[in-house]
């Protein structure tokens, strides 16, 4: 039978687990062939996490690659269900792998304020508005997700890792993986006009400021309701 403690520690570590999903130990495998192929990238920059973030639980997204909250480089990898040492995970690993390099070459920032964040925001405004103008209001956010420019490279990408994989029958070595499967940069162009590129920069930077103090907000309820969970257990109840 549960105890009265448990009524009051599962749901804060529960909340506490939603604002912060858990860190994933990352399999060797993995590792091995996201660095081999995206040799520029300084991995220990990059941390990955079980589940997705708490803005973004209900979308259609297997995974998604965002800035860390706290910092200039760091960037995280959210996945909706990680599963090691998976061919379809390791598919997922490398085009997430590719935005990674996205967030390289577009530069450091300040938490979520970096570039790769405006660009993809405002990329995605004006390819939905155009999706608008042209009559395509139902299909408009599907279409600018997958017209984005720079969603394109990263699937166009995962395609051919996919058929170089399928062709080793899913067993990969990563010294053996050619060369021309290496990428060292992402070969983005912007090419946003500037009232969406405005419009992506501000968003992100109030969501910049936001984000953190919707952080504490939570983290303000979840330890309280943890604190008195760990009293009664103290206490034998
Ligand atoms: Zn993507």
């Amino acid at each position: 039978m549960s105890k009265p403690s448990d009524f009051l520690l599962q749901p804060a570590r529960q909340l506490y687990r939603w604002v912060f999903p858990a860190q994933i130990e990352r399999d060797e495998k993995t590792m091995d062939v996201l660095q081999h192929i995206y040799p520029t990238i300084n991995w220990h920059n990059v941390r990955f996490y079980h589940a997705l973030p708490w803005f973004i639980t209900g979308s259609f997204v297997n995974a998604i690659v965002l800035p860390a909250t706290w910092g200039r480089r760091g960037v995280h990898v959210y996945f909706r269900d990680y599963r090691p040492n998976n061919f379809y995970n390791l598919m997922t690993a490398v085009h997430e792998g590719f935005h990674v390099l996205q967030y390289r070459d577009l530069g450091s920032g300040i938490g979520f304020f970096r570039r790769f964040m405006i660009y993809y925001l405002s990329e995605y405004l004006q390819l939905f508005f155009k999706n608008i103008k042209n009559n395509n209001r139902q299909n408009a956010s599907q279409m600018a997700y997958e017209k984005h420019p720079m969603e394109i490279p990263a699937y166009a990408y995962e395609a051919a890792f996919r058929q170089y994989a399928l062709d080793q029958k899913g067993i990969i070595y990563p010294s053996d993986i050619p060369a021309e499967l290496m990428c060292q940069t992402c070969g983005y162009t912007p090419q946003v006009a500037l009232p969406f590129l405005l419009i992506g920069a501000l968003t992100t930077f109030v969501f910049m400021l936001l984000k953190p103090l919707i952080e504490l907000f939570f983290l303000l309820i979840a330890t309280p309701i943890w604190l008195m969970g760990k009293i009664l257990s103290f206490i034998g109840l």
